[in-house]
């Protein structure tokens, strides 16, 4: 065993707990964030049983794409968007995470190859406004829920959201709670929501307890990322 192949043992043995102490029958989902990992380190992954992997940066995870094309392997898009990547982003990944704009809405539908299956979105939602950038404001998400479920070419899953970092337990679920109920409320409205992509190394635990449906967690399995590395990679 590898010591990715032992952590994600690990990681999909917590998942299963904390399903299990939310009192909860569904199936949480493990999304790998493999930024700033060389595929040699997704193949670990993969060879372990890990098929979902979630990418930031387009020219990175192109370039690994290739290197693992044969492997079956589920692509998510899980970074910041920049409107003249669309393109590639709606060819090249099977899910979608970050959508927080009407713009990319019609230019991701229009790039959508005919000969693949509608793209999977999430609606990337800035529950905590006054620490992040990303994501768009709770008046914003109807309508670009609305938006994405006009085309065709692309499936609204979703949202995603990335709150605040918190250290305590009880913080951290209050801060998912939020984002939980804007999900509840766009199912009350009548969107066909089933994903709720929240949680990461240091707070999935937090997650599941306020119904996350997939984890992104990239540290807790790959271990640290290089710093240096990180900050250096721009798209
Ligand atoms: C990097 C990243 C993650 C994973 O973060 P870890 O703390 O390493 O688990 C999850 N989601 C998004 C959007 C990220 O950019």
């Amino acid at each position: 065993m590898t010591i990715i192949a032992d952590s994600l043992q690990a990681i999909l043995a917590n998942i299963r707990q904390a399903q299990q102490d939310a009192g909860r029958q569904d199936n949480v989902r493990l999304l790998a964030v493999s930024k700033a990992q060389p595929a040699e380190n997704l193949r670990a992954a993969y060879m372990a049983g890990q098929a979902a992997f979630g990418e930031n940066y387009l020219q990175e995870a192109l370039a690994k794409q290739a290197q693992l094309a044969d492997c079956a392997i589920e692509w998510h898009f899980i970074g910041p968007i920049q409107s003249n990547k669309t393109t590639p982003i709606a060819q090249h990944f099977d899910w979608v995470h970050s959508v927080d704009r009407l713009k990319l809405v019609k230019r991701l539908a229009e790039a959508r190859p005919s000969d693949k299956p509608p793209l999977n979105v999430c609606v990337q939602y800035n529950s905590s406004a006054e620490t992040n950038k990303s994501g768009a404001v709770m008046q914003a998400l109807d309508e670009l829920a609305a938006a994405v479920t006009a085309e065709p070419r692309l499936k609204l899953r979703g949202l995603m959201a990335i709150p605040a970092p918190a250290k305590d337990f009880a913080t951290q679920r209050m801060q998912f709670r939020i984002v939980h109920e804007a999900f509840l409320a766009l199912q009350k409205r009548g969107f066909a929501l089933d994903t709720l992509s929240i949680g990461m190394s240091d707070d999935y635990i937090a997650a599941i307890h306020e119904g996350a449906t997939m984890v992104r967690i990239g540290s807790a399995l790959f271990g640290l990322r290089p710093a240096k590395i990180k900050d250096k990679i721009t798209i």
